[in-house]
């Protein structure tokens, strides 16, 4: 049945004829706006309408985002303490992150990049030129992550020039991007944008996606249509308070992803930023839930259940030996890849 064509939610006023100001005043929600960028595709926007509060609370701004812990932090995951030139960030000796744009087709409001998705546009071309210089300079480097902002809001040219330069760096295997678009807005997963994912020869899709709502019969047709041109997908999920921290939530979800041909790969644990704390769970909510869906689902079903150590020191399972339980509830001590050690305490709000 043909719909009546939505556009993208961007304006309060907007929330306001929708009747989405929840949880504060308009006088509030302006304020959360003005730090963190309201967007919400047309995708979305329909989806949200048809009435799934999964999708309500991930997308539509709430006056709760005004509250700042003192554990959180404008960079979560300490981006910017391993960025050897603009946008590209070197954690690890072997990959790197390239934030190709800051703009995105919806702003998650639990976002870890929060304070700047939405801030800027593209990577300019001498700040993208100089990360390509020093990946060409990097031997180490085997692959390139391809992140944001949302990689996949490039026009197909450009994403097109990015590989092309890529697939003539012979140290660089594999080429990963990190997106939303195929479920926030599926029309942009055409043959253009097809074509352009073939420019470097072995390109793999992490899919973000925290709940089987956000599978809309678009979202699966153009995850179908990547699937077909022999793009192998995975998933990131954000464990979300009041979103998806239900066993029955998540194992519908992860079952969807494998019918989608979509391999769960990571479930975060939800990052320390700003203004979040109302997504958060505990680490200990976090491992049960994991706990409660082994054995009830298939083994394919399941991602590694991560928490990307605060301050840039790497992304760690939550399980021993690299998160242990410390000496009073709701504290961890956290050992990184290196095996620099971390204290970690769930948050107040979160307990
Ligand atoms: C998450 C992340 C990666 C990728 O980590 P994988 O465990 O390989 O998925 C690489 N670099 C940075 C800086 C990251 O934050
Ligand atoms: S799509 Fe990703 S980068 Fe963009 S706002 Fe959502 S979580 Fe952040």
């Amino acid at each position: 049945m043909p719909r009546a064509k939505l556009r993208a939610l961007t304006t309060v006023d907007q929330l306001v004829a929708e009747e989405w100001i929840a949880g504060g005043s308009v006088v509030d929600i302006r304020d959360v706006v003005t730090n963190f960028s309201l967007r919400i595709s047309a995708e979305m926007r329909q989806a949200i309408g048809s009435g799934d509060h999964g999708l309500l609370r991930q997308f539509v701004p709430s006056a709760a985002e005004l509250r700042v812990g003192p554990e959180e932090l404008s960079d979560p995951i300490g981006d910017r303490a391993h960025m050897p030139v603009d946008g590209l960030t070197h954690r690890y000796p072997d990959r790197v992150i390239l934030a190709v744009t800051q703009a995105c087709d919806v702003y998650c409001r639990f976002c870890f990049r929060r304070e700047v998705v939405g801030q800027g546009g593209l990577l300019g071309e001498a700040a993208l030129a100089a990360a390509l210089d020093y990946i060409r300079a990097t031997p180490a480097i085997n692959e390139v992550i391809l992140t944001g902002g949302d990689p996949m809001t490039l026009a197909p040219r450009r994403l097109r020039g990015i590989l092309e330069a890529l697939a003539e760096m012979d140290h660089v295997a594999l080429v990963r991007l990190h997106s939303r678009v195929p479920v926030v807005a599926p029309e942009r997963i055409d043959s253009a944008l097809i074509a352009a994912l073939g420019a470097h020869p072995a390109v793999w899709i992490v899919l973000h996606s925290n709940h089987a709502a956000e599978l809309t019969e678009n979202a699966r047709a153009a995850l179908g249509r990547l699937s077909a041109a022999g793009i192998p997908l995975l998933s990131q999920t954000v464990l979300l308070r009041g979103v998806n921290d239900d066993a029955e939530v998540l194992a519908q979800l992860f079952r969807s992803f494998l019918r989608l041909k979509v391999k769960p790969y990571y479930l975060h644990h939800c990052d320390l930023a700003r203004g979040t704390s109302h997504f958060r769970t505990t680490i200990a909510g976090g491992q049960a839930l994991m706990a409660a869906l082994r054995g009830r689902v298939s083994g394919t079903a399941l991602p590694t259940y991560v928490i990307d150590i605060p301050g840039g020191f790497g992304k760690v399972p939550v399980a021993d030996p690299w998160v242990r339980a410390g000496s009073d509830p709701g504290a961890y001590l956290l050992t990184d890849w290196r095996g620099g050690e971390h204290l970690y305490r769930d948050p107040e709000r979160a307990i």
